[in-house]
């Protein structure tokens, strides 16, 4: 168990920075690597400013509708943010997305690859992705099967589109580390450089077996209210 959580959003930031850091020291790992995405879904642009102000540049939305209605004005007022799309992605929305986001961790089928593809090309904007994997081969959820992987990164090659690497969310309520371990085996496989892995309550984890991208939102914000 942690110690007893810090009241602000601020002092809750300056913690899992030093978790990540820690973390990071004990994988002998650069800390720089590590990327902390503050996921600030369902949070207003009120609950955003105090991290905003602390130095937090990397934030992660799961829906592009809600990330359209606040992000665009919080981006004119503090250059230098990097909105990172962690949901999963139709391909009707693709055009938007790659206007307003820019990283997309969700790419997962072959569709939403010419999707992309053409609207990044219409628009001239390079958006990196990362192909989303199904790691734990569970029904119903996001990213594609591991087997996929090889079509997938062709058909992002073929359409200009720059992979940044892997991302998964592995089965909920079990030991997550061999998922990740299996995650950063296959981003070994195909050398690519980056895994987005790793949430409020195993990022640590996720570090040590070689995360680049953490995405955390409870730890940072506070539990989530409303439906995500
Ligand atoms: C909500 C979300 C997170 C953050 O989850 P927490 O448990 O609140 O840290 C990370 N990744 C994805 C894809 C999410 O949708």
């Amino acid at each position: 168990m942690q110690e007893a959580t810090p009241e602000t959003s601020a002092d809750r930031l300056t913690a899992i920075r030093g978790r990540i850091a820690a973390a990071a020291k004990l994988a002998r790992r650069p800390s720089e690597n590590i990327h902390l995405i503050a996921v600030s879904k369902t949070r207003s642009a009120e609950d955003i400013a105090p991290l905003i102000r602390e130095g937090q540049k990397l934030f992660g939305e799961n829906r592009v509708q809600e990330a359209a209605s606040k992000w665009p004005a919080l981006k004119e007022r503090h250059p230098g943010i990097q909105l990172h799309l962690i949901g999963q992605l139709q391909s009707n929305k693709a055009e938007e997305a790659v206007a307003l986001f820019d990283v997309i961790h969700s790419v997962d089928r072959l569709s939403l690859i010419t999707a992309l593809g053409k609207a990044m090309h219409k628009l001239q904007r390079a958006v990196p992705c990362f192909i989303q994997v199904n790691i734990g081969a569970e029904a119903q959820k996001g990213g594609c099967a591991v087997a996929e992987l090889p079509d997938l990164l062709k058909a992002a090659q073929d359409a200009g589109i720059t992979v940044a690497g892997l991302m998964c969310i592995p089965p909920a309520d079990v030991e997550a580390a061999p998922f990740f371990a299996l995650l950063a085996e296959l981003s070994a496989r195909y050398a690519l450089p980056q895994l987005s892995m790793g949430m409020s309550d195993d990022f640590e984890t996720a570090i040590m077996l070689g995360a680049t991208h953490v995405r955390v939102g409870t730890a940072l914000f506070g539990a989530r209210t409303g439906p995500v």
